[in-house]
C-alpha cells in the first residue's frame, strides 16, 4: 500500500473517505479493472467505522420498525460476508431473554420473521430455552422471573481490522490508498468535476488529482463535500450519536450475547462478548453536526451502567469500565422523524456537476452500497460496464498472528503485531496502532496507556524517526485517549 498518486496522470475512479463505504467502493472499482485512487483525511475507518458495535446483523430492532428490505438485505449481505471473509466474520450466539409469558409468543413471531428473512442458507433457525438453560449460557443474567430466552444467530467482526483487510484487498487489486490526506476542493471543467485537489497532512504538500469520476463516501461529512462541490447543497444527512461501554468477561462470563429488551428510552441494547471482553451499547442520541472523534456523555454512560445493571446478577459500576467510545451515525434525512426511527438504508445520488455521494448504509451493507455505487456511474456513463465481482471473490488471509511476547497481561498484542501494522497497515501515528491495526484502546484504556511508551519507541525504531517524533507521539496519544476513560 505505497503512496503513489503521482505515478497514474488519470484515474478511472477517485473515492473520498475511507471508512465502511469508501474502502469498499475502492475495492468494488479496483475488481472491476477500475484504475481507482481512494482519499481518507485520518486514518482509515478512523470516523464512525471503528466505533460500531460490531455485528454484521440484519437488525432486530429495524423488524420492530417494519424495515423488512432493510432486515432482507442485510441478512443477505450478512450471508455473502461470511462467505467471502470466514477469517473476519464469525457466527455469534444471542439470547433474548424474556420475563413475563406474553413476551414469548411475540419474541417468537418476530425471530420467525428474521429466520424467514434471512432465507434457507441463513443461520440456524431461532429457538426457546428454558430458565436453566438461558443460564447455563449466561450465567450472570439476572434470574429472578425469567421465563426463558430465544436463542438466535447473528454475525460479529472488529470493525477497523475489517477495514485494513478490506484496504490491502483493495490495494491487492491495484487500487491506491492515501492516509492523512484531505481533499479540499474540486478540479472542474465546464461544470463537471474532473478531480479533485488534496493536501497530504503529514508532509504538508498539496497534490492534484484528476479522474473520471468521484465518489463522495465521506460518511456524516457528507454535506461538507457535497457543499465543496455546490455550496448552496441543501443538507441530506442527519446524525445520531452512539456510544459503548466495555466492561471484563466476569459480567458475561460464557459466549452467547446477550439482548437487554427494553432499556427505559423504548429501545435495546446488545451485551455481546468481544475480545475477551464485555461490550454494552448503544444509545442512540440525536446531534446536530459530524465530530471524527465524538465521546460519550456522562448521561450515556449512566444510561448503559443502568442498563446493565438491569439485567446483570452483578451489576457495573463507574469503576469498572475499561473504556468507553462513541461514533456518530450518518443517516439520510426524512423531514421530522426521529433519528433512532430513521431508516439505515442507504442513498446513492448523482450530482449536476457528476459528483457522486453514497450516504447512509450500515458496515453489514457496505458491501451492496459500493455495488449500487458503482453501477449507477456505469448506469450514467461515466464508467465502462463491467459487472461487480465483490459478492463472490474470497478475502485472502492476512490477519496478525500474535507471535512473541504480550507487552501486557490484560491486552493480546506483541511487538510483532505492531511491527506488521507499521510495515504493512499504513499504520503513521501511534493512536492509529492503538486504536484502530490493534483495538487496545477500545479494550482496556489503562492498560494501553502503560503499554504506550514501548510502542511509541517501536513506531520510531521502524520509521526510522527521531526522540522528539516519539515525544510528541506520546503526547498526542495520551491527549487523545483521555475521553475513553470516563
Ligand atoms: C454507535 C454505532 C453502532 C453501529 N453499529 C453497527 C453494527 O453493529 N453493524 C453495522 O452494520 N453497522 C453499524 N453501524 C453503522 C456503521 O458503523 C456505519 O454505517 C459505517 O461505519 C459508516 O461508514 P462510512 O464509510 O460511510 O463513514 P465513516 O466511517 O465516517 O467514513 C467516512 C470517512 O470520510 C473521511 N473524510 C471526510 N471528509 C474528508 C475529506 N475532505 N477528505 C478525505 N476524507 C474525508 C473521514 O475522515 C472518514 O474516515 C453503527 C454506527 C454507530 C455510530
Amino acid at each position: 500500500m505505497l503512496k503513489e498518486a503521482e505515478r497514474v496522470d488519470f484515474w478511472d475512479v477517485i473515492v473520498i473517505g475511507g471508512g465502511a463505504t469508501g474502502l469498499w467502493c475502492a475495492y468494488d472499482a479496483a475488481l472491476r479493472g477500475f484504475r481507482t485512487i481512494l482519499i481518507e483525511q485520518a486514518d482509515f475507518a478512523s470516523a464512525t467505522s471503528s466505533k460500531s458495535t460490531k455485528l454484521i446483523h440484519g437488525g432486530i430492532r429495524y423488524l420492530k420498525q417494519g424495515q423488512l428490505l432493510l432486515v432482507h438485505e442485510a441478512l443477505h449481505e450478512r450471508r455473502i460476508l461470511s462467505t467471502i471473509a470466514p477469517h473476519l466474520v464469525h457466527s455469534r450466539s444471542f439470547i433474548l431473554p424474556y420475563y413475563k409469558w406474553h413476551e414469548r409468543p411475540y419474541y417468537g413471531l418476530g425471530m420467525s420473521l428474521y429466520d424467514f428473512l434471512a432465507g434457507p442458507l441463513g443461520e440456524e433457525a431461532h429457538q426457546f430455552l428454558q430458565p436453566s438453560e438461558v443460564l447455563t449460557r449466561c450465567p450472570t443474567l439476572d434470574a429472578d422471573n425469567l421465563r426463558g430466552g430465544c436463542l438466535f444467530t447473528d454475525g460479529q467482526f472488529d470493525d477497523a481490522r475489517f477495514a485494513i483487510e478490506l484496504a490491502k484487498m483493495a490495494a491487492l487489486h491495484e487500487a491506491t490508498l492515501l492516509n492523512y490526506t484531505k481533499v479540499t476542493s474540486f478540479i472542474k471543467q465546464e461544470g463537471r468535476i474532473e478531480g479533485v485537489i488534496a493536501r497530504d497532512l503529514i508532509n504538508d504538500q498539496e497534490m492534484e488529482i484528476h479522474g473520471k469520476v468521484v465518489i463522495n463516501a465521506s460518511g456524516i461529512f457528507s454535506d461538507e463535500i457535497r457543499r465543496l462541490d455546490e455550496p448552496t447543497s441543501p443538507p441530506m444527512m442527519a446524525f445520531s450519536r452512539g456510544s459503548h461501554i466495555v466492561l471484563d468477561k466476569e459480567f458475561l462470563s460464557g459466549e452467547t450475547a446477550l439482548i437487554f429488551p427494553k432499556l427505559n428510552d423504548g429501545r435495546l441494547a446488545f451485551c455481546i462478548p468481544w475480545h475477551n471482553k464485555v461490550l454494552v451499547g448503544t444509545t442512540d442520541v440525536a446531534t446536530d453536526r459530524p465530530l471524527q472523534e465524538p465521546h460519550p456523555t456522562h448521561e450515556e454512560i449512566e444510561f448503559l451502567l443502568n442498563a446493565a445493571g438491569q439485567y446483570l446478577s452483578k451489576k457495573p459500576q463507574a469503576h469498572h469500565i475499561r473504556s468507553a467510545f462513541a461514533g456518530i451515525r450518518p443517516l439520510v434525512k426524512r423531514s421530522t422523524t426521529p433519528t433512532a426511527k430513521l431508516s439505515r438504508s442507504h442513498k446513492v445520488s448523482i450530482g449536476k456537476s457528476h459528483l457522486i455521494t453514497v450516504a447512509g448504509g450500515k458496515w453489514t451493507t457496505a458491501r451492496r452500497m459500493a455495488e449500487d455505487t458503482i453501477d449507477h456511474a456505469i448506469g450514467a456513463g461515466l464508467l465502462e460496464n463491467i459487472t461487480c465481482k465483490t459478492m463472490k471473490m474470497p478475502f485472502d488471509e492476512m490477519t496478525h498472528s500474535h507471535k512473541g511476547e504480550k507487552l501486557h497481561p490484560a491486552l493480546p498484542y506483541t511487538d510483532d503485531d505492531f511491527k506488521i501494522a507499521i510495515e504493512h497497515e499504513m499504520a503513521q501515528t501511534l493512536t492509529d496502532l492503538l486504536a484502530r491495526r490493534t483495538r487496545s484502546l477500545f479494550l482496556d484504556v489503562k492498560a494501553t496507556l502503560e503499554i504506550a511508551p514501548t510502542v511509541a519507541r517501536s513506531l520510531q525504531k521502524y520509521l526510522a524517526q527521531t526522540d522528539a517524533f516519539r515525544e510528541e507521539q506520546i503526547e498526542t496519544f495520551t491527549t487523545f485517549a483521555r475521553p475513553y476513560s470516563p
